[in-house]
């Protein structure tokens, strides 16, 4: 994981030393002629993307822009819904908003933008009048990605169109707040948008941003949620490094996920059956006390191991101490069992699940 988060960093970011790092012959063939040598970090993270089928993701560059942070940069948005709330406000309110907005805004040329990501694939959509555009994003773009390309594409479309005054409608508050207060650590794409916004409102280009509240049956707005799902061809397959990395992790978690299910004979699974952390206790004794009966391993239970000793035995069962039997199944201690539980028998899972709130 650390390989795969900083060799992406490394592509982002021409500052780096080794931004322009190309692997000598040398040192290849090297590689090639004797497997045993430990291979540079170059072959090992381009063979880990490899493995994960990543090698086609092209990173976007970090911005190498300088911004003044006195002078707030950024694109303002409108807002005719802003007064309402929407758990609160029905959908035919919503739409005579919309309506009055449009008749103040009828000389804009309206562009509805959506994104949509699914468990299989993200994508986008531009509604213009006379048609819509669709194009499937890298699966690793989040939907924030997806809606931000969606304002992106319908700008760079609009840079064919003839001079006219526009308006672009989203439905994502998070990317029209973004664009409308830039920071060194914004969405790389918004500086891309600000950057054509300005050179189309060069041009004479008149364009306005505008939020729309989603599934409310605004007119396009209901086609561009659609048109996304059905996009088939793939624009680019450019991705920001943040959801890079967001994916990378995804993707070993569930790689890793399975691999535990799979170990079915593992005598951990009972007490740990999904990989996740174990909440940490604040009482570091108590935390120490349980992860050793979590494991299995103590003193008592382990100790002949290295003392060449005898393994203690349980004289009523006749059989080997362990952490379960001494917990769980030994009837010795049954009324110890029943005194702090009120149950026996009682499952280790249950009882280490116990345990965690006696501390
Ligand atoms: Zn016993």
């Amino acid at each position: 994981m650390l390989t795969l988060h900083y060799f992406p960093k490394i592509l982002t970011n021409p500052n780096h030393p080794y931004f322009n790092y190309k692997q000598s012959c040398f040192l290849q063939r090297l590689q090639d002629a004797g497997p045993s040598v430990v291979p540079s970090f170059f072959t090992r993270a381009a063979g880990f993307l490899h493995d994960f089928n990543l090698d086609t993701a092209q990173l976007l560059p970090n911005p190498a822009i300088l911004l003044t942070p006195w002078i707030p940069q950024g694109l303002k948005f409108l807002n005719p819904f802003e007064n309402y709330d929407k758990t609160n406000t029905a959908s035919d309110i919503y739409l005579q908003l919309f309506a009055h907005h449009r008749e103040l805004y009828q000389h804009f040329v309206p562009v509805i933008t959506d994104g949509s990501k699914s468990t299989t694939q993200t994508s986008f959509a531009c509604v213009f009048i006379n048609s819509t555009l669709s194009f499937q994003l890298h699966p690793s773009c989040s939907i924030f990605t997806a809606e931000i390309m969606a304002i992106l594409h319908s700008l760079s479309e609009m840079s064919n169109y003839p001079v006219d005054n526009y308006i672009i409608y989203s439905d994502s508050v998070s990317v029209l707040q973004t664009l409308s207060s830039l920071h060194r650590h914004s969405h790389p794409l918004a500086f891309s948008i600000l950057d054509l916004h300005d050179r189309l409102e060069r041009k004479g280009f008149s364009i306005l941003l505008c939020w729309v509240p989603s599934h409310v049956g605004i007119s396009g707005n209901e086609i561009a949620d659609t048109a996304p799902k059905n996009a088939s061809e793939v624009l680019d397959n450019s991705t920001p490094l943040k959801d890079f990395k967001h994916y990378i992790n995804l993707t070993l978690h569930s790689r890793w996920e399975n691999h535990w299910n799979s170990q079915s004979m593992n005598k951990h699974r009972s007490i740990k059956p999904v990989v996740k952390p174990w909440p940490t206790l604040s009482n570091r004794k108590a935390d120490t006390i349980i992860t050793r009966l979590r494991m299995g391993h103590t003193r008592y239970t382990h100790r002949h191991l290295l003392m060449g000793e005898q393994e203690p035995m349980c004289t009523q069962c006749n059989c080997i101490m362990s952490v379960l039997h001494i917990l769980s199944e030994c009837p010795n201690f049954n009324s110890l069992r029943l005194h702090y539980f009120q149950s026996s028998p009682i499952s280790l899972e249950r009882l280490l699940m116990f345990t965690f709130y006696l501390f």
